[in-house]
This record gives structure tokens, C-alpha cells and sequence, in this order.
């Protein structure tokens, strides 16, 4: 056959998700395995979305909301917005597509932190953005001067991860002012705060001061994480109106569909939910920090709800045989961190077995 792909296509590794627990369970004759791979929320959704969402299962044969208007009301009072200042989207992944549909040309340049989420990089590759890939310090927390000298007359977007993925370390709101205090007025921030609830401390800005004071900032956040909804998609950024009118332009009118609209409203009311998943995931994280301190394991301190886990040359053969006992985690390897391993903290006893074939296969049992 003759039909050729964008030759784009050529030079991109497309996102390769953490495999499915059915699907390890089949491949290994596995009865019992966990995933602590996705960062998911280990409490699963709150019982008040699953409600909801049983309640508006006639109205199937209706067309969403093409402006979720009833869920921007919601997120608008919950995080003291303005309606204009929103977009939903079909999780937080379809808002980082639309920012590069709607503020790339081809040539243009896009700044992005590495190691982090490698969606950002793959969105600006498929608008023909050329990608300015700016490392982390050595400690994994951000260099500013590398990000401010990386921008030039060309570029678009300077993305941000905070806390970010997969290193957990923060940005912090000195950190940001200085950066929007020193970008040229054509560069818009976007920064990405899927993992926001999970902070700890007073560094941490979730940028939406910045955003009511007007700098040209898109905040990115998600139902994915500390609400519980991975499977249903849905996200939404806030940003000055103006930058959101672009974005909207670029948008499927029904992006995000009825149920994710009615689970994301039940959500975001569901304040014990959340507390309960922030109070779980802060008291595990310290529980794994002191195993993996008594197993001799370096890791980085993380303001997230996963740990990246530094095992040494072993890591590949470590995180197979992690896998192989029915423990699913992060190969450090897709981030250029072949030593590595990142684990998301899940339910008291998921960590324990986590805890428990690490030491195993460490030979420390
Ligand atoms: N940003 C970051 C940093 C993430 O880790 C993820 C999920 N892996 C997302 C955005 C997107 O999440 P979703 O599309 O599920 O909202």
C-alpha cells in the first residue's frame, strides 16, 4: 500500500500508557495484580459521581452540554474564576492537543522541562512546532535561567509541570513570578497542575493568582487524579478570557460528554473525598519513604502521589521482576531515566506488597 503517513509520524513515539491490569493478569496467569503505575486515585471515584452518573442514564440519547455550562459553574466557584476563564476538555490530555492547535504555526517554538510529561512535546511535534528542550536541574527541581534563555523570538509556549511528572519536585511561586516577570509578552506559560492537591507546604503556587492578575498564563488541571475519574475524561484550564476564546475556537463542540460533565459536578462537591484521598496519599507517602530509607533506596522527595525511585543498573530487570509478581510500576526508561522506577502510592496494603517484593527481589527479605 502507497498511502503515505505524516512523515512526522516517523520521528514521534507516541505515549505508551501503563498496561491494564486485566491485560498482565492474562499475560502472567496473574490472580492478584495492583497497579501502582498511573497515579490513579486509590480510593477510587466518589460514591456522589457514580450516583450521578446512574441518575442521568435515560438522558443518553441527548447531546452533551457543548459548553458544560452547569460544570464551569461549578469549577468557577470552587476555584474563584470567572465562567470566561474556563475550558473543559476531554481530560487534561485534549487540553495540551488544543493549545498546540490554537497557538502553533509550523517553525514556531515550543519550551519544555525534561524529564516530564511527554505530552507536551508530542502535541507541539504534531503541529510542526520545533521543541526546545530545556533539563531539570540534577536535584529534578526547575532551572530558571535555562528556561528564560531557551525562549526566543519564535516561541509560543513555555510549558510547566508543577508538581511535576515523574520527578514530583514543585515549582515554586517565587519561581513562576520570576518567570512571567521576565517572558516576552508573546509567550504563553501553561502550566500543568494535575497533581496540585497532593502539595504539601506553602512554595507551591497552583498559579491562579497569576491568572487573575492577567499574566498570560493557561492552568491545567484534571478529574484524573485527586477526583477520582480517570476513565471518564475530563479536565478543564483556566486562563484570561481571551486566551480561552482561542482555545474554544479549536474545540469539537462535544468534547466532553454527559456523564464525565454530571460525575465531574458530583466531584468536585465531594470535599470528604478529596480530604480523604490528600490525608491517604500524605501518610503513605511518609510510610514509603521510611521503607524505602530501610531498603537503602534513594528516591526524590515528592509533593505528588508517586515517588520517583532511583534502583541503580538494576532497574530494568527489577521493575520486570516487579512486574512478574503482579506489581505494576513505571519503567524510568520512557523519561531517559533508565535507572529509575516511579510508583504511585495506592491503598495502605498495595504499598505494603509493593514494599514487600521490593525487598525480595533486592535479596533483603
Ligand atoms: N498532566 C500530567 C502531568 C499528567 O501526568 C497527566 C496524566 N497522566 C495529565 C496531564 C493528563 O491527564 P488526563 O488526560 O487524564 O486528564
Amino acid at each position: 500500500n502507497e498511502i503515505q503517513a505524516r512523515s512526522i509520524l516517523q520521528e514521534m513515539t507516541p505515549y505508551t500508557p501503563g498496561k491494564p491490569i486485566w491485560e498482565v493478569q492474562r499475560e502472567l496467569g496473574l490472580d492478584k495484580v495492583i497497579k501502582l503505575a498511573s497515579n490513579e486515585n486509590p480510593l477510587g471515584p466518589s460514591p456522589k459521581a457514580i450516583e450521578a452518573i446512574a441518575k442521568v442514564l435515560p438522558e443518553l440519547h441527548r447531546y452533551p452540554d457543548a459548553d458544560a455550562s452547569k460544570l464551569k459553574q461549578v469549577i468557577a466557584a470552587a476555584y474563584d474564576v470567572d465562567m470566561k476563564q474556563l475550558i473543559v476538555t476531554n481530560g487534561g490530555d485534549e487540553l495540551i492537543t488544543l493549545v498546540s492547535e490554537a497557538f502553533i504555526d509550523a517553525g514556531d517554538e515550543v519550551v519544555v522541562p525534561v524529564p516530564s510529561f511527554s505530552e507536551y512535546r508530542f502535541a507541539g511535534l504534531l503541529m510542526g512546532a520545533n521543541i526546545r528542550s530545556v533539563p531539570l536541574n540534577l536535584d529534578f527541581t526547575y532551572d530558571i535561567e535555562a528556561i528564560l534563555r531557551a525562549v526566543t523570538a519564535r516561541t509560543k509556549i513555555v510549558y510547566l509541570c508543577s508538581p511535576n511528572n515523574p520527578t514530583g519536585t514543585i515549582l515554586t511561586r517565587k519561581e513562576l513570578q520570576q518567570i512571567l516577570d521576565n517572558l516576552p509578552k508573546h509567550v504563553l506559560v501553561v502550566l500543568d497542575t494535575a497533581y496540585s492537591h497532593f502539595t504539601t507546604g506553602n512554595e507551591y503556587t497552583d498559579g491562579l493568582e497569576f491568572v487573575r492578575a492577567g499574566f498570560p498564563l493557561l492552568i491545567l488541571q484534571t478529574f484524573s487524579k485527586i477526583y477520582g475519574l480517570a476513565g471518564i475524561r475530563v479536565g478543564f484550564g483556566i486562563a484570561p478570557a481571551g486566551i480561552i476564546q482561542s482555545i474554544n475556537q479549536v474545540k469539537e463542540p462535544f468534547n466532553v460528554n454527559t456523564l464525565a460533565q454530571v460525575a465531574a459536578i458530583a466531584a468536585v462537591g465531594d470535599i470528604d473525598h478529596v480530604r480523604s484521598t490528600q490525608l491517604l496519599v500524605v501518610e503513605e507517602r511518609e510510610k514509603l519513604y521510611a521503607a524505602l530509607r530501610e531498603l537503602g533506596l534513594d528516591y526524590t522527595e515528592s509533593m505528588s502521589n508517586f515517588i520517583l525511585v532511583e534502583l541503580g543498573t538494576e532497574a530494568k530487570s527489577q521493575y520486570e521482576r516487579l512486574m512478574a509478581k503482579g506489581v505494576i510500576v513505571r519503567y524510568g526508561q520512557i523519561w531517559d531515566l533508565p535507572k529509575h522506577i516511579r510508583v504511585s502510592i495506592g491503598l495502605p496494603e498495595e504499598n505494603a506488597r509493593f514494599i514487600e517484593v521490593l525487598r525480595e527481589i533486592a535479596g533483603k527479605s
